[in-house]
């Protein structure tokens, strides 16, 4: 908490007097996405929350927001935030798609990557915003006002990218041991000076964070192997271990006050424009994956992310801005199968890795009789056939690998490219969709696998939980696809709407409180956040 602390105390001191004018639009739209944050666990830990949380709880609240789309992945759940758009139609079906066009061995194509580019770091992709086909928020305010300005910071690159769209006047991630940008972009002395303080950080070693009497309940130990446990952490590290640093609440601080600097230094909201913050929170999803959902660990974090986000909320209401924040998720998340089993809820499992496209392609190849290899994908979500078999190959392949699929026991159902495209996008409350309409959500021809595979409820794609991450997300399934999704402005009206809403309908109900036309065509809508009989769409 030092961090953001120390940097928000400098800040206090040249913050500008409180500007008592309101006018009808905000001056400073701010939005926070949560990586990983489902609506089973916001409703867990919603009546302990003091701080940011609690202000955004006395705004609109809604409970049962859903990214609706079947692959709930980082990338296409952030693109829907502010674009409006499914995935669908942004063209951002997964983290990581294959295309066989790709000039080079590996065809596996990262959401947040130009390959028709080389990074100059060795090792990293060249990051780009190529793969987001439609606009966002940010580009729906430039166009209708050029002084607009918008600036994103994440800790990770599609984060940031996806949200924030491709005019942005500032955009940072986390990557190795600081912030970046893209390539060739100069480095502001504000992001120098948080570099600096994070340096000072990392170089320091920890001990054991507090435990909130709370999460006192939450501390047990599960163990996954004769040296590796989880449950039952407080993120104390060594001196110097960026990983551990990018895996506990200090990861949030970091972001948070990197969004509440630029939001300072560059006056965000206190020039004639209304301008965006976009802040990407990627800590829970860090912890999340290498700790799990429900021990002591996510428990400290979200009560720091709670303190964290009042902190951001303190150094805005300093500068005196009218300003109004949206926060959600990009998708929810599923608790270890080891500690779920333990707690009343049996069944859950880990993948047969014998799921996985690239060994399912092995025996099909060879009971067909065919060189090389068939098959391309994880262990669930897209598939795809080699383009390089001919077309007979390429049928016998398929009909094989779909009826394999289909019998295997982790297996709910298989559902072909062409059953899919058969499919009307959907338009009925998103709770209400069958497996066909979220897939139908998912896909974008040209990117999009030639069979989908959906596994059964509660398996957890990652075979082996001794090392790496032990619990995920990603599936169809309501435990991934419900995020809370909340708005809050000074003075407004509060209330609760428990029906099901999209995240995709947040772009829509920001631009209108905005003004702020939208110039394409969208899947979400405006939600109307007057409590009474007016309406904030109109
Ligand atoms: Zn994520």
């Amino acid at each position: 908490m030092k961090l953001l602390r120390t940097i928000a105390a400098s800040l206090f001191l040249i913050s500008t007097s409180a500007n008592a004018q309101t006018t009808p639009a905000p001056k400073l739209i701010v939005m926070v996405s949560i990586d990983q944050l489902s609506a089973d666990l916001f409703a867990e830990y919603r009546g302990h929350f003091t701080q940011g949380f609690s202000r955004l709880l006395s705004g609109a609240v809604f409970p049962s927001g859903y990214q609706s789309h079947a692959a709930t992945e980082t990338c296409p759940g952030h693109a829907t935030i502010l674009s409006g758009a499914r995935p669908s139609r942004s063209g951002v079906i997964a983290n990581e798609w294959i295309d066989f066009s790709i000039p080079r061995d590996r065809k596996e194509m990262n959401c947040a990557e130009d390959p028709t580019k080389l990074s100059a770091t060795p090792g990293r992709y060249f990051a780009s915003d190529r793969n987001l086909v439609v606009p966002t928020l940010g580009e729906w305010m430039k166009a209708k006002d050029p002084g607009s300005r918008v600036v994103a910071v994440s800790g990770k690159d599609r984060s940031s990218i996806m949200m924030g769209g491709h005019k942005v006047d500032e955009l940072w991630w986390f990557q190795g041991d600081r912030f970046v940008s893209y390539e060739g972009r100069s480095t502001p002395a504000i992001v120098n000076r948080v570099n600096a303080s994070v340096a000072e950080r990392i170089g320091e070693a920890q001990g054991p964070m507090d435990l909130p009497a709370f999460c006192q309940t939450r501390q047990r130990a599960i163990p996954l192997s004769t040296t590796k446990k989880v449950g039952d952490g407080q993120f104390s590290r060594a001196a110097g271990d960026a990983g551990a640093f990018r895996s506990s609440p200090e990861y949030d601080e970091a972001i948070l006050a990197l969004g509440a600097a630029f939001a300072t230094e560059m006056k965000l909201g206190q020039g004639n424009s209304t301008d965006l913050l976009i802040i990407g929170a990627s800590g829970s999803d860090y912890i999340g994956h290498t700790l799990g959902t429900r021990g002591s660990e996510m428990c400290i974090q979200l009560f720091a992310l709670d303190q964290y986000l009042g902190h951001l909320f303190a150094v805005l209401d300093s500068t005196g801005v009218d300003y109004v924040v949206a926060l959600t998720a990009d998708h929810g998340g599923l608790d270890l199968p080891e500690r779920s089993s333990q707690q009343g809820s049996a069944g859950g499992e880990r993948v047969d890795p014998a799921l996985v496209a690239n060994t399912m392609g092995k025996d099909i190849a060879q009971k067909l009789g065919i060189a090389g290899p068939v098959l391309h994908g994880g262990s669930f979500g897209d598939v795809y056939v080699d383009p390089r078999l001919n077309e007979a190959q390429r049928h016998a392949v398929k009909t094989e690998a779909v009826a394999r699929y289909r019998a295997h026991r982790q297996v709910h159902t298989v559902f072909t490219r062409e059953e899919i495209l058969a499919t009307p996008s959907p338009t009925s409350p998103p709770d209400s969709w069958t497996l066909l309409d979220r897939l139908r959500a998912s896909y974008y021809p040209g990117r999009s696998g030639d069979f989908i595979v959906v596994l059964e409820p509660r398996v957890t794609p990652i075979a082996d939980a001794t090392r790496g991450s032990v619990a995920t997300h990603g599936s169809i399934w309501e435990y991934d696809r419900r995020v809370p999704v909340l708005f809050w402005r000074k003075n407004m009206a509060p209330f609760e709407q428990p029906l099901s809403i999209e995240t995709v309908d947040i772009a829509p109900t920001l631009a209108a409180i905005a003004g702020v036309p939208i110039p394409v065509a969208i899947d979400g809508k405006c939600l109307d956040l007057d409590a009474g009989p007016g309406n904030s769409c109109k």
